[in-house]
Formats: C-alpha cells, structure tokens, sequence
C-alpha cells in the first residue's frame, strides 16, 4: 500500500461481480471507493439473470459480493442510477475522482432484427432479460416489472445458453403445473436436477401423457455452431470439429433432459400480426456453406401465444457515451477505455457479454466445456457449484485492477478540499436513499430472491 494510494477516490458503477471484485481490490490497495448501483441489492446477473434453480451458485456470489462490498473503504450508494440520477460526463470530469470504472454489465436485450417488432413488446412479444428477472422472483412475489404467463408452445428465438434456460423455465413450470393438476407435487429446482423424463417415470408417466406443447427455439446457424462452447484461437480443423460435436452432444443431452424443441437453420423474416397482437413469426431457412450463413428459397410460419427474443444482451446506452452499434465505442477492449475519458475504464460483462467482440473471444475460451455442461444441468457429476459461467467477469476485474492502480501513478488524486467535498456529496446520496452501512442496508432491503 502506497500512501499516494491513500489520497485517491474511485468511483465504481455497477456492484455485482465485476464492480464488486475491482472496488475490493482497489480498497485493499488504500484507494477510496465508491460504488454506484442503480438497484437496492447489487448482485446483478447472479439474482436477475442466472435463473433462480442455480440455488448453490447464487448463493455463493451473493457471499462473495458482499464480503467484497462490506470493506470499511467502499462506500456503497444503492439506488443510484449513473445517467440518470448523476450525469456520466459529471461525475467523471467534475467531482474530483482519480477514476471512474463502469462496471454497469450488457441489460439491454439485443433488439429482434425486424422492422416493427418493437411495437408488440407486451402484444406477444417479450424480451429475454426481463421474462428471466420475472421468472426469478415470481415464486416470491417480489416481481420488481411486468409479470409474465408461462405458456405453452412458447416461439423463443435464439441459440446461444440464455435461450436454453428460457425453454427449461417453459417445459418445467409447466410439467410442475400439469403434475400439480395430478395431485402431484413437484418443484422447479427438483425436476431441473433430475430431469423432466426421470421424475414422471417415478409417478409412472411420460412427459407426451402430460400433454405440454414444448417450446421451440428458432436458431439460424446449425446446431454444431450454438455459442454454447468456444474454439480456442486459431485452432486446427480436428480441433474445431470436436468442439462442434461436443456442442451437438450438449444440445441433445440438454433437449432430452428438459423436452425443449430446436429448430436450427432458421432466420426470422417478418411478423405474423393478428387484431393488433404478435402470434408468430415468418421464417426462412438458411444454410450453411463453408462456414458462411445463407439464405434458401424455403420460407415456413412458427406461430404461438408468445415470442420470445434471446438473442443476446448487449450494454444500456448511458448519456455522454458514445456507441459503435450497439456497444459503447472502446478504443481499448482489454480495459475498457473511452475516447475523451482518460480516466475511465471499464470491466465484466460491459465490455466481455456475450457477442462483444475481442475480449469476449478471449474470455469465451476459459469457458470449458465442464463448466457449461454443468451450467446446462446435462453434466456428469451435476456439480452446480462451478462457477466458471460468471467467473470471466471477476478475472477481468480483477485484471483490470492492475491497469487502474497503475494509472493512479500518473492521475491526479483529489485535494483534500475536493476529498472532503466527496465524502459529503456521497454521505448525502447515501442519507437520501436511506442508507446507513452495508450490513444495516441489506438487512432493510431484505435477501434476494
Ligand atoms: C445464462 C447466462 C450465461 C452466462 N454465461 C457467461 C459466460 O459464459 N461468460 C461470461 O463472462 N459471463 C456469462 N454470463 C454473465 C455472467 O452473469 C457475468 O459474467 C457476470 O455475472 C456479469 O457481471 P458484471 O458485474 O459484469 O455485470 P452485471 O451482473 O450485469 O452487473 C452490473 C451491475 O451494474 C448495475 N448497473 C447497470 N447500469 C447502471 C448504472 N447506469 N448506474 C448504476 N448501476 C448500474 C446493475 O444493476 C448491476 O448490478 C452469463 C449470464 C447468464 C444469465
């Protein structure tokens, strides 16, 4: 610890896994931080995106992120959203932080790619991040948006792992409803360990006699291209094609297991409207030649009560920031670096989510095929402890901790005038949401779901 380490204020936005794990390092380090969160508990991802049957898992990121939120030097300021309540640009230029991290993850559902669709988001049209936050808390009552009905024959679009847990939440609410219909009593996180097919033969049945229309996930690629697993860099054609069958074994142990259905080589082309609401989709199907994705002539109708889009998440734009697409415009995709910013950087899922170019191809290939088999519940040993689905974000936290403590080297570190004012500016944010410490807090929110 440095005493030049003592005088510097970071600012952290966003305290889940990243957020948690930078500020924490930074704190052992003697640098002041403080960590911005839009909601009242930080845990992002691991209580709103991580569908709630990984109990053991959630359990022990929630540990982990208030162990590291609970250093006496971060400030915690819950129910502060940057962008909105404090204006990014401010915050970053006018108040005397040494560095500002974003640490805010990718919440903004990727739009479906066909003009108008927008309009019937609510009119059969749902998005995945909130269908999945809804499914989270339901069994508590705790819904903090709009509810929404499992239903069966669900048209769910997409490929990639957070389309499978959309179809697992469908075939296992609805197989506890229709046993429960039986005088039988079942739960979510029973039959996601077991399996669907094990648990009816138990009570001497099949999941065709409970008579549940599955969902379908509509993909455009073949099955062996799914993003479930990733080719390292530059690997040889043997390599590649193992990775292709082993993504193929995942799917059908994962498809038997939870009776969800897969219809790949199919694009989503228009919408199907009916009296002002969405019943489905026009697809067409695609083909794939030498790697490279195309159209055919064959067009086919997939309708249902809903659609549901999961075709990845992608970062809330904040005011002040500037895009390239639909992502925020790094120079730098290792840490994060805006143009016009020299303070800031960025780490987790901001800059690594899923679909995010170069750093998510390097974090991608940590994710073995273990640990997504057990992400998936199709592994061997069923070990749901593995952490490895949400781990990337904290190494590259962590990493990036480095790159920011070696910066404070050469950042100027508030005066004590400036240090004093952000203490002030801070304890205010914190009294105004009613926020006293950190255990107190999370005490009076109460745990999350
Ligand atoms: C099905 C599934 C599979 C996944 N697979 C992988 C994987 O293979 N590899 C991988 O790296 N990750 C994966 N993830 C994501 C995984 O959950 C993350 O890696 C990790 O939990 C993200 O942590 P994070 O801190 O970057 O982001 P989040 O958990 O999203 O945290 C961001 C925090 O910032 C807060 N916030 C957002 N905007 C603001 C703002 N403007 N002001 C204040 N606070 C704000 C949010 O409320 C939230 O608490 C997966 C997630 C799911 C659901």
């Amino acid at each position: 610890m440095t005493t030049s380490n003592r005088n510097h204020f970071v600012a952290v936005i966003g305290g889940a896994t990243a957020g948690a794990e930078i500020a924490s390092r930074l704190a052992d380090r003697g640098v002041s931080v403080v960590v911005f969160e839009q909601n009242k508990r930080p845990y992002g991802k691991i209580e709103d995106g991580l569908p709630r049957w990984h109990e053991a898992l959630r359990e022990k990121e929630y540990a982990t992120i208030d162990e590291k939120l609970s250093r006496p030097a971060i400030a915690f300021v819950p129910n502060t959203r940057i962008g909105r309540d404090i204006g990014f640009a401010e915050l970053t230029k006018d108040w005397g932080f040494s560095a500002v991290v974003l640490a805010n993850g990718a919440w903004r559902d990727r739009p479906l790619p066909i003009e108008g669709a927008d309009a019937y988001v609510g009119k059969g049209l749902v998005y995945q991040n909130p269908f999945v936050i809804a499914f989270n808390h339901a069994e508590r009552g705790d819904l903090p948006g709009p509810g929404y009905e499992i239903l069966p024959g669900a048209v769910i679009v997409g490929g990639g792992l957070a389309s499978i847990d959309v179809a697992k939440i469908h075939t296992l609410e609805l197989t506890v409803r229709e046993l429960a219909k039986r005088g039988i009593a079942a739960h979510v996180n029973e039959l996601e360990i077991k399996g669907i097919p094990k648990i009816l033969a138990g009570h001497g049945l099949t999941f065709a006699d409970l008579g549940i229309v599955p969902p379908t996930i509509y993909y455009r690629r073949r099955v062996e291209d799914m993003p479930l697993m990733s080719a390292p860099e530059g690997a040889d054609a043997a390599r590649i094609a193992k990775v292709e069958a082993g993504r193929k074994r995942m799917l059908e142990k994962s498809t038997e297991k939870y009776c969800f259905k897969v219809e790949p080589l199919s694009a989503p082309e228009a919408l199907i409207v009916e009296n002002g609401r969405l019943v489905g989709l026009r697809l067409r199907r695609t083909k794939m030649e030498n790697g490279k994705l195309g159209m055919t002539d064959e067009r086919f109708e997939a309708r249902g009560p809903v659609v549901i889009s999961s075709i990845g998440s992608i970062p809330e734009p904040i005011e002040g920031i500037a895009m390239k697409g639909e992502l925020f415009d790094f120079k730098d995709w290792e840490i994060g670096r805006l143009e016009g910013y020299p303070t800031v950087f960025s780490v987790g899922n901001v800059v690594t989510g899923k679909g995010n170019i170069v750093a998510s191809r390097k974090h991608a290939t940590q994710v073995s095929e273990e640990a997504v088999e057990a992400y998936l519940g199709v592994g061997e040993g069923d070990d749901r402890t593995i952490a490895t689905d949400v781990r990337p974000a904290a190494e590259h936290a962590a990493k990036a901790a480095e790159s920011v403590l070696a910066s404070l080297g050469n950042a100027s570190a508030p005066s004590a005038e400036q240090a004093a004012e952000l203490r002030e500016r801070i304890a205010k944010l914190q009294r105004a949401v009613g926020y006293d410490d950190y255990k107190s807090w999370m005490e009076h929110v109460g745990p999350p779901c």
